[in-house]
């Protein structure tokens, strides 16, 4: 992996899950522990999105993304984010089943990193309605470097059913 230098601030996505327990609180507490961290400025925060589930029938998820400064490397970064899920008291159950918080990391600036814990852009990024929909809010014009397509390009491209903007 080419060296992050620690002194200068990378632009980074991260897209936001809850479908258990009081989501829209465990979110917000969630943006909250990320812009007390003085390695991370919160720089834009998504609308929430009600989404159906897929996988097992469960409960609809609340979704949305952040965008942020950091000076993390990609894989403290990543650390840091599971370890605030772990906070959060995410169980994991099943693969696909219901989850207090899922946190991913979709994008860090330019980078395209395939390591055995992280892959970015998240595999599924630019084929997931409700990571482009916020992510395409606060995010347009930030060209995904695998598909080599805008996000706004990218999320004309999916189909939005089961995905309801919600009004704050
Ligand atoms: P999941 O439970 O499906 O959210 O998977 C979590 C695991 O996926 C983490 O332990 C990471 O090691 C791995 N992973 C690989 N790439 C990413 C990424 N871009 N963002 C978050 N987790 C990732």
């Amino acid at each position: 992996m080419v060296p992050t230098d620690p002194k200068s601030e990378h632009p980074v996505a991260i897209a936001l899950g809850s479908n258990l327990g009081d989501s829209r609180a465990i979110l917000v507490a969630t943006i909250d522990q990320l812009s007390q961290d003085p390695k991370i400025t919160v720089q834009a925060q998504s609308h929430w999105f009600q989404t159906a589930a897929v996988g097992p029938p469960q409960p609809d998820y609340l979704n949305g993304c952040v965008s942020l400064l950091t000076t993390y490397s990609p894989q403290p970064l990543l650390e840091k984010l599971l370890q605030i899920e772990a906070q959060f008291g995410r169980v994991r159950r099943q693969r696909w089943g219901p989850r207090t918080l899922d946190l991913d990391l979709l994008l860090y600036g330019d980078r395209v990193i395939q390591t055995p814990t992280l892959t970015v852009p998240h595999p599924f990024l630019h084929e997931r309605a409700f990571v482009l929909a916020p992510l395409a809010e606060i995010c347009p014009g930030w060209v995904h470097p695998v598909q080599e397509q805008t996000i706004a390009e990218l999320a004309k491209a999916v189909d939005y059913t089961g995905v309801q903007q919600l009004s704050d």
